[in-house]
C-alpha cells in the first residue's frame, strides 16, 4: 500500500536554502510538551559520549600544586566532587546555541584547589545532542538541568569507580610536558 510521505522531507544541502517556513518542524519550546523531534540517543549513549569526552581532557595538571592526573580515573579517585554542575548555556535557555559556553564539572584537588572539567571544547553536534537530551528529559522526569547534568556525571563516575585501576603509562610515550593549549 502507499502510505503518506514522511512528515518532513529528508534534509539535504540543496533543500536547506528553502527549508525555512515551509518545512519547519514544530520545534516549539513552549510548555505544551509537544516535542516533535525527541533526542534519538539513549541515556547510555549520552553517558558514553560524555565519558569519552572527559577521558580526552587528560592528562590534566593542577595549576596550584602541579599534581598531574594522568587519567580521568585517577582524577575521579583522587579529587573530591563538587556540585552542582554548572552550565551557563542551559541556565540561559540556550540549548541550541552555535557558541556554547559549555558546562563545568568541578572537583577539589587534594591540595584544596578547585579544578574544573569543561565541555567548552566538545564538538558542537555532540554538545547540542546532549543538551537536547537533557532538555527533553527535564520535562519527562521533572528535573532541573543541573540535576540531570549531575546525574550524567555521577553515572560516568560510577562506571569508572567500579573498573580496575589502570596504569596511566599505557600508551603514553614517556612523559610529556603539559602545556596550556588554547
Ligand atoms: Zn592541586
Amino acid at each position: 500500500m502507499k502510505t503518506a510521505n514522511p512528515p518532513f522531507p529528508p534534509l539535504s544541502g540543496q533543500e536547506l536554502p528553502h527549508a525555512g517556513p515551509k518545512f519547519r518542524p514544530n520545534l516549539s519550546t513552549s510548555h505544551d510538551g509537544a516535542y516533535q523531534n525527541p533526542p534519538a540517543k539513549t541515556q547510555a549513549e549520552v553517558i558514553q559520549i560524555l565519558r569519552d569526552f572527559y577521558e580526552g581532557l587528560f592528562p590534566k595538571t593542577c595549576a596550584n600544586c602541579g599534581r598531574v592526573f594522568a587519567t580521568l580515573q585517577e582524577y575521579v579517585l583522587a579529587s573530591q566532587r563538587l556540585w552542582p554542575s554548572l552550565n551557563y548555556d542551559m541556565e540561559l535557555g540556550n540549548y541550541n546555541t552555535p557558541h556554547p559556553i559549555g558546562g563545568l564539572a568541578m572537583a577539589n584537588c587534594p591540595c584544596g584547589s578547585t579544578l574544573a572539567l569543561s565541555t567548552k571544547t566538545m564538538p558542537l553536534p555532540r554538545a547540542h545532542m546532549i543538551m537536547a537530551w537533557i532538555k527533553a528529559e527535564m520535562e519527562r522526569r521533572g528535573m532541573k538541568h543541573a540535576e540531570l547534568s549531575d546525574y550524567l556525571r555521577d553515572e560516568v563516575r560510577k562506571q569508572i569507580l567500579v573498573e580496575p585501576t589502570r596504569k596511566a603509562a599505557t600508551g603514553l610515550k614517556g612523559l610529556r610536558v603539559h602545556k596550556h593549549r588554547s
